[in-house]
């Protein structure tokens, strides 16, 4: 008995310091199967969703609006150019500097840390709708793929193993160990724009709490939700032009929510390029952002998709318009 008592302090140590230390005492996380959420790991997120309702409390303004769903695309744009298709696919190349600011801008996402979100990824490519991959709604459901798997202890830990390429470099480290710190400068900068504009500029109506309930926590929840959805829907609602092993599908409603993502399908199908629209219809955001940082000379050698996988496209197209008719 007191052994168990003993047991469970030490695990409730552990899972506060690893809110904190993301890195905190690794191994001793083991390799436990079960698919369980760890309830005081996810007690952060939940009081994230929760404190969303402070809304009724600080009210709005057109200003704080407008930052909210900027920071909503700063950090769309940061997750979906550099976490999923640099970090987890290397679709371009860029410099040490402008690939440590896009990994701390896709820190304040609160989505962990690079390392750990690009490893995970990589897993799920290898994995995708099979045993192992760990947010499969073929597998596991909607919920586990929309939220559950990454709040379980089996998927805390940062596979570096999987992520060897940046793994060498001590900043991404060391953003990836305190993956709180980008959330908590974040939320701290909102409080004082929201304090500053209420100071100099009080005609705009806003001030620190309510910017930091629009800019930081009302922000921070929609796009988790948004980025989910590449998870659990896209993986199952939408369209097939390649017949992939996964359930992978494109769909336009989540590609322009996600900058690009929606097209998953395509994504399955060839994952290297730095684009993920196949077609010209095919709105693919993040893109354009990467075009335009090209042209800027700020990231270089943007991965192609081959002429082989474009006519492969055609051929599903003409094959799908062929079958109507019979
Ligand atoms: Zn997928
Ligand atoms: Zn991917």
């Amino acid at each position: 008995m007191s052994d168990r008592l003993t047991d469970n302090r030490f695990i409730l140590i552990q899972t506060l310091r690893r809110w904190f230390d993301a890195h905190a005492e690794l191994d001793s996380l083991g390799a436990s199967s079960e698919k369980k959420i760890d309830w005081l790991r996810a007690v952060p997120f939940i009081a994230l969703h929760i404190s969303v309702l402070f809304v009724f409390l600080v009210g709005w303004s057109p200003v704080a609006v407008i930052v909210a769903v900027a920071m909503y695309a700063l950090r769309m744009f940061a997750i979906t150019a550099f976490y999923h298709r640099y970090f987890s696919h290397k679709a371009f190349r860029t410099s040490r500097v402008v690939q440590f600011i896009f990994a701390a801008l896709g820190a304040s996402a609160v989505q962990r840390g690079p390392l750990w979100w690009a490893a995970h990824h990589r897993l799920h490519h290898v994995h995708s709708d099979k045993p192992g991959d760990e947010h499969s709604p073929k597998q596991s459901g909607f919920l586990w793929s929309h939220m559950g798997w990454f709040l379980s202890r089996h998927n805390f830990k940062t596979r570096l193993d999987k992520i060897k390429d940046f793994a060498r470099y001590p900043e991404l480290r060391l953003l990836d160990r305190y993956d709180v710190l980008m959330p908590v400068l974040l939320a701290v900068a909102m409080f004082g724009l929201g304090e500053l504009l209420n100071a100099y500029w009080s005609t705009l109506g806003t001030n620190g709490w309510q910017m930091l309930v629009w800019g930081f926590i009302v922000s921070t929840v929609v796009l988790y939700h948004i980025t989910f959805t590449i998870n659990s829907l896209a993986h199952g609602s939408g369209h097939r032009r390649f017949k992939t092993e996964d359930d992978s599908r494109n769909n336009f409603l989540l590609a322009i929510l996600t900058f690009g993502e929606g097209w998953h399908n395509n994504h399955h199908f060839y994952p290297g390029s730095a684009r993920q629209g196949f077609a010209w219809w095919e709105i693919d955001i993040t893109y354009y952002g990467l075009r335009m940082m090209q042209l800027l000379g700020l990231i270089r050698d943007l991965r192609p998709v081959p002429d082989s996988v474009m006519e492969k496209r055609s051929k599903c197209v003409l094959n799908k318009s062929i079958k109507v008719p019979t």
